[in-house]
Parts: structure tokens; C-alpha cells; sequence
């Protein structure tokens, strides 16, 4: 019953056209590592409960910190994706804030708590939003920076910073795949005390490669990083990945203890992470790291940049408008006319060869293309191209003949 009503009504989102949301494909290493973990049926809450389960994550944290060359301390937790990741990283920040203001929220809570700051561009994730919800913290507390034309924080518009306050910033800006200016940032907030938290979601896999780590220069100056490793890096669903660059206080943030739980010297997984009971992502996420190698992450992500760089170059020479400069691996395109771009979409949705999702950019309606699968081909965006080409063609004789 599953196949036969099951696999018509799934997307193919692990085929070489599949360009929605930013949704990677899934590398054999890891798919194959991923089904081994779940016959083993292992709980990643603590170290007695399986052993590979902490070592592999041990090992991921180890090799992250060192790929994106962040502090030598820094902690790592897995959770389901980087809405989960920001969580961690910003409730750690929230609690060591409050802590240097003399104020201990898990023995105190939250009710007359000194007020924090929140300061985030109007281009923040929506997941950070939620996030902060979440976290006990309202709209009127956050202060929202412009963003400029590419959807990059604009730095000149930075209120001044102090030690309560959080500034959150973008690796990869869900649309246009904009990098924030990292460094003059986070050394304002450094000077003033304050937090920094970079939601790095697809976008700080750049930092591993060699053509786009300059993107990320500064982030190594934040206190926590959050990134999918379901993105970029193509490992299965799901796999988030929460950093903090102060060990202490993303476990004070996280642990919790009781007397049948046995804690040991090797690493519990749950000090980390907000859950207890926990799929062991570490295997897979090791598979595909352990698979890859520091050169196949490098290639990986080459790849993906050079791939949305052959589509926009494409869809441009088409007639297409390409909307925002192609920083990573994402394209925002539109039609001229601009009336018939949404048809166009529709039409591209319907045709099966490809799938583009879409999003408002500036005012007007965007096709919004993600490279994410390690799939993806030279001759994969050709095809894609000509489907645009062919949506775009029926849309305008539809548009004649009304
Ligand atoms: C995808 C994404 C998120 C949310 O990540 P999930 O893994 O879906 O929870 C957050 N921020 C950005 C920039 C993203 O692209």
C-alpha cells in the first residue's frame, strides 16, 4: 500500500531538477550509514546507551569545528534542523547574557528578568523568529536593521550594541543566498559585549570552500553558529548542527541530570540538545563527512555555486532577469514581463521536468532556484533552462490570446 499510494504522492527531491526551498539531495554514504543506525536502533542521549553514537559524534564536532576553523572549544549539538540549532544557540546566549547580569534564569526564570536586546536585520529567517518566541522573547524587544538591496544586513544602519544585547546574522539569505558583512559587525558587538548568533543554515558550508570562504570571513568571531547538515552538505533528514563557542554555557543552557541517568567522561549527546531521546544522527552525519573528506566538501560546494552561476548565466542569455548577484547557489529570476512570471512558475511547476518554488524579491514576484543536490548536473540546468523557456513561451500566447 505504501508503494503503490506512497511513492506517486512523494516529490523527487533527491533527482537532479529539484530546485525548491533549499532542500539537498542525500549522499549514498550517509543514506546507507543512516539505515544501518536505525537497525541498530541506537539513542544518542548518552554515551552508555551507545557508544558509536557518541564517538561518531564526538568525531563530527571535532571535524566541524576544524572545517569551518572556529574556536578549538567550541561545542556541538545535533538536532533535527537549524530552526532547532538557532533555538540552542540563542537560549544560550539569552542565559549567559542574563548571567553576567546577575540574573540565573533557569533557577529564576524569565518573570523580572532584566530585558535583553534583540537586534536582527528585517531579513532574518523566519525560523529566528520563531525562535525567539519561543525563547520568551516579544516583537516590540526586537530592533530590525534595514537590509540592503542584496538582503545583507546593512551595517551602517547597526544601533549601538551593548553587553545585552543579542545580534543576529545570515550566512546565505534564504533568497538571494546574501552573506551579512561579518566582520565589521561582530567586532562592533565584540567591543560592546554583546552576543552574536549566525544562522548559517545553508550557508556556512562556504566557509569549507576554498572559492567562497571569503563570504564567511569574521563569523569565527561569533558565540554561536547554527547550520543544516540536510542542506548543503547533503546528508539525509534530518540533521541540524548547533554550535557555541562557549562549551559551559550551551550545556548549562541544555543539561539536565537525574539519578538513573548515568553520565560518563565520554560525551552524552543530551547535555547539548534540547531532547533526550534522540535518532543517532552522528552516524550518518560522520558517513558523509568521513565520505566526502575535507577536498569532496570543498568540490561539493564548488559545485553547487558553479552550477547556479551556469543556470542564471543561462536563463540571462534566455531573456530571462536575473534579480540579485549570484553569491552561493542560489538564483532569484523573473520574466519580462513581470506579469506573466507567476504563470511561468505555474506552468514550470506542472511541466515535471523541473520544480522552482517562489518568493517576493523587492516587490515583485520572484522564481526562486536553490542548487542543493550533489545530483544536480551541467546537463540538469540546460534541461531546466529549456523548460523555463518552453513555461515562459505558452504563458505569453496565453497572455496574447486574452
Ligand atoms: C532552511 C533554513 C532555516 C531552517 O532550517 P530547518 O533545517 O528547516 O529547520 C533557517 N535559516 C535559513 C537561512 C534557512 O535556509
Amino acid at each position: 500500500m505504501l508503494h503503490r499510494f506512497g511513492s506517486p504522492a512523494t516529490t523527487a527531491l533527491n533527482g537532479g531538477r529539484y530546485f525548491g526551498f533549499v532542500n539537498g539531495g542525500a549522499l549514498p554514504s550517509a543514506l546507507a550509514a543512516r539505515l544501518l543506525a536505525d537497525v541498530w536502533d541506537q539513542n544518542a542521549a548518552l554515551h552508555v546507551m551507545s557508544p558509536i553514537a557518541a564517538k561518531l559524534e564526538s568525531l563530527c564536532e571535532r571535524w566541524l569545528v576544524d572545517l569551518f576553523d572556529l574556536p578549538g572549544r567550541t561545542a556541538m549539538g545535533l538536532v533535527s534542523g537549524t530552526s532547532l540549532a538557532t533555538l540552542c544557540g540563542l537560549l544560550a546566549g539569552r542565559d549567559a547574557i542574563l548571567r553576567r547580569l546577575g540574573w540565573d534564569a533557569s533557577e529564576r526564570g524569565l518573570f523580572g528578568a532584566p530585558p535583553l536586546r534583540l537586534v536582527m536585520s528585517e531579513a532574518a529567517h523566519i525560523t529566528v523568529r520563531k525562535a525567539l518566541a519561543i525563547l520568551g522573547i516579544g516583537r516590540a524587544q526586537l530592533e530590525i536593521v534595514a537590509a540592503d538591496e542584496q538582503g545583507r544586513f546593512d551595517a551602517a544602519a547597526l544601533p549601538p550594541l551593548d553587553e545585552r544585547t543579542i545580534l543576529i546574522l545570515q550566512a546565505g539569505n534564504v533568497n538571494s543566498g546574501a552573506f551579512d558583512p561579518f566582520e565589521p559587525l561582530c567586532r562592533a558587538a565584540k567591543a560592546a559585549r554583546a552576543w552574536v548568533h549566525i544562522d548559517g543554515a545553508f550557508g556556512l558550508w562556504a566557509r569549507a570552500c576554498e572559492s567562497t570562504a571569503d563570504l564567511t570571513a569574521g563569523i569565527e568571531l561569533a558565540d554561536s553558529w547554527s547550520v543544516d547538515a540536510h542542506k548543503t552538505l547533503n546528508a539525509p533528514y534530518d540533521c541540524g548542527i548547533a554550535l557555541c563557542r562557549d562549551r559551559a554555557a550551551m550545556v548549562s543552557a541544555l543539561g539536565a541530570t537525574a539519578s538513573y541517568l548515568q553520565f560518563g567522561d565520554e560525551r552524552d549527546g543530551m547535555l547539548y540538545t534540547p531532547e533526550m531521546s534522540r535518532r543517532a544522527r552522528g552516524i550518518e552525519l560522520w558517513a558523509a563527512l568521513k565520505s566526502l573528506g575535507r577536498a569532496g566538501i570543498n568540490q561539493l560546494v564548488a559545485q553547487l555555486c558553479q552550477r547556479a552561476r551556469q543556470f542564471a548565466a543561462e536563463l540571462d542569455a534566455e531573456g530571462f532577469r536575473i534579480l540579485s548577484e549570484v553569491v552561493f547557489n542560489q538564483v532569484l529570476v523573473a520574466c519580462d514581463p513581470p506579469a506573466i512570471t507567476a504563470r511561468t512558475l505555474e506552468l514550470l511547476q506542472a511541466s515535471g521536468e523541473c520544480w522552482c518554488g517562489s518568493a517576493e524579491w523587492r516587490g515583485e514576484t520572484a522564481i526562486r532556484i536553490s542548487v542543493c543536490s550533489w545530483v544536480t548536473s551541467e546537463a540538469d540546468i540546460s534541461r531546466s533552462v529549456a523548460a523555463f523557456v518552453a513555461a515562459r513561451g505558452r504563458a505569453s500566447a496565453e497572455g496574447a490570446r486574452q
